[in-house]
């Protein structure tokens, strides 16, 4: 049997609440399941404000434009995470200024974020890889001191802790995602998590098309127009259908993920340990979702040379980023002052396992093969 990378999880309710969403006639957004979903994030995330959108992408767009970044603004980011996170701000006219990442958990180096600060920083966007947690406190005091806001691209972080508090929650805004390669799915899907007061109310207008529409609903206005900048960004009632019927596991979802990711952690330490590969760092303030397990190869060669042993034996493995520093588009929009030797060597080194519900009957596979080849490249 193959191994596939991914296999999305499903619950076996979703296609009851899309039947519940289809029998109700609400199709389009912000129905009852909509705001079943988002009363779940409010609750178990502990933020002000959760807006099902289309995709973490859109929820990062909309987190730019509630940011009123300007063109020429500065947003400072690691340069190793998906191409989103900056493109949303780049949209805007803004320009990313990418800081390196840390050798033990491949976060965003806290202690190099001050000094790339400038009088036209705006925005610090710290992601949360692999759902483990950037050093939050470090980051929030930089922001407060410098008058930055703080968006949290928890796309992995869903279920995540840092001190204690849900991944998502610390920042002034954060956002999520559902894509079908993340914990909690439902095809594509995300959310905006707002919880500075301050842009609460925006928040609504711009996901609206730009429109009052919500205060409409609520009474407090007697006619909907155009008040703002603002798109479609949120989804449909059948997603969220979906959506909710994972939000019910979330739980279990995690629970049966960060068990597959102790078993990789355990059966490989000894890989570890005789140094032909580093495994994750998880810091002690910091409890992971289990979203992804990951090895450091000794270098570029012995992962190309790992992953087509592993294809031959049906397992499939993936390596990701290229540097958003090092690509075109980086390249053209992006300030590259400083060097980035983490991100650099650390990208291409990188693999990522299988890692889905179901892969625990195979995962003794994976780990032999990994096992016997790994000591022989
Ligand atoms: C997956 C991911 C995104 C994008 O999520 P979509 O829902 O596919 O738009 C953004 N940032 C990070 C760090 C991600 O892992």
């Amino acid at each position: 049997m193959k191994i596939p990378f991914n296999k999305p999880y499903m619950t076996g309710k979703e296609l009851w609440y899309i039947a519940q969403a289809h029998s109700a006639g609400h199709m389009a957004g912000d129905g009852a399941f909509t705001k079943k979903c988002q009363a779940w994030l409010e609750n178990s995330i502990k933020t002000r404000k959760a807006l099902l959108t289309h995709s973490c992408t859109a929820a990062l767009e909309m987190a730019a434009i509630l940011s009123d970044i300007q063109p020429g603004d500065e947003v400072i980011m690691p340069s190793y995470t998906f191409v989103s996170t900056a493109n949303a701000f780049v949209l805007r006219g803004a320009v990313p200024v990418f800081v390196d990442i840390r050798a033990d958990t491949l976060n965003i180096d806290e202690s190099l974020i001050e000094e790339a600060i400038t009088s036209k920083t705006r925005a610090i966007v710290p992601v949360h890889y692999a759902g483990v947690a950037c050093e939050m406190d470090t980051i929030m005091g930089i922001a407060n001191r410098h008058n930055l806001l703080v968006i949290e691209d928890a796309a992995q972080g869903i279920m995540s802790t840092y001190k204690g508090q849900p991944l998502g929650s610390i920042g002034h805004m954060a956002t999520l995602s559902f894509h079908e390669t993340k914990n909690i799915i439902s095809g594509e899907g995300g959310a905006l998590l707002v919880n500075d007061p301050r842009l609460a109310g925006r928040a609504d207008i711009i996901r609206e098309k730009g429109t009052n529409r919500s205060q409409f609903f609520r009474g407090q206005v007697d006619k909907y127009t155009w008040v703002d900048i603002g798109s479609s960004y949120l989804p449909s009632e059948i997603v969220a259908a979906f959506l909710l019927a994972q939000t019910e596991e979330a739980t279990y979802i995690t629970q049966r993920r960060m068990a597959i990711w102790d078993t990789y952690h355990n059966e490989l330490g000894s890989l570890e340990k005789n140094g032909f590969i580093r495994r994750p760092v998880i810091p002690a303030e910091c409890v992971s979702n289990a979203d992804m397990y990951y090895i450091l190869l000794p270098d570029a060669k012995h992962r190309t040379e790992l992953i087509s042993k592993l294809k031959e034996l049906s397992i499939s493995t993936v390596f990701h980023y290229i540097p958003l520093h090092s690509s075109p588009a980086g390249s053209q929009f992006c300030h590259i002052k400083r060097e980035l030797p983490v991100t650099d060597d650390v990208a291409v080194r990188l693999l990522r396992l299988p890692l889905w519900l179901g892969l625990e009957e195979h995962q003794r596979r994976v780990t032999d093969a990994i096992l016997n080849t790994v000591v022989k490249l």
